[in-house]
């Protein structure tokens, strides 16, 4: 079964693993994956404290630009809405792959930094800081590493991987394409 969106399989994330969104930073499962591999972050949730303070200001546009263009094994979900503050919607989920690990966060957790003072693990800000930018070699052959974590339902083989990870790279050249060809449309209207 496959999703509209290029790269994502369909998958009942609520069906597979619950329907709660609160996970502890660093266990190994979450809404979106689980393995001894996995490392969650930023499953936060009213009623359960987390960690506040400051966050080096270079993660903000890396986990952006990760979540903008960055690969992730499953569809995005329904919309989930800020438990704390009611205030922001976001259904997307980021992949940060490290040399052992791979954090699962939801997108929310741009909001949680920049709205609610939410500390991520220092471990998980390396990750994030030291990711090749989405879309690059090092950046998928760093995601390979966790075909294990990506075979939900299904065992994702690395041709599948490949496959993906090629649609991926081509949808967002497109959106380049496209974002580029706009600015020029702009660019001569305003002129
Ligand atoms: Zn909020």
């Amino acid at each position: 079964m496959q999703n509209a969106r290029a790269g994502c399989r369909a998958f009942d994330a609520a069906e597979c693993y619950g329907e709660r969104m609160h996970y502890p930073d660093l266990a190994t499962e979450c809404q979106v994956a689980r393995g001894a591999r996995v490392r969650a972050v930023g499953w936060l949730a009213e009623g359960h404290v987390f960690t506040r303070g400051d966050v080096d200001a270079k993660v903000i546009p890396a986990l952006a630009q990760l979540r903008d263009e960055g690969w992730v094994h499953v569809a995005a979900a329904g919309p989930h809405e800020c438990e704390l503050c009611r205030g922001a919607r976001e259904a997307r989920n980021i992949l940060v792959p490290a040399p052992d690990v791979l954090y699962v966060a939801p997108a929310m957790v741009i909001h949680y930094i920049n709205d609610h003072a939410y500390r991520p693990p220092p471990e998980f800000v390396a990750a994030v800081l030291a990711c090749p930018a989405p879309l690059t070699d090092e950046y998928f052959a760093g995601l390979r590493r966790f075909l294990d974590v990506f075979s939900t339902g299904d065992p994702m083989t690395a041709d599948d991987f490949d496959r993906w990870a090629r649609e991926h790279r081509e949808l967002h050249a497109h959106l380049a394409a496209e974002r580029k060809a706009e600015a020029g449309r702009k660019r001569f209207t305003w002129d």
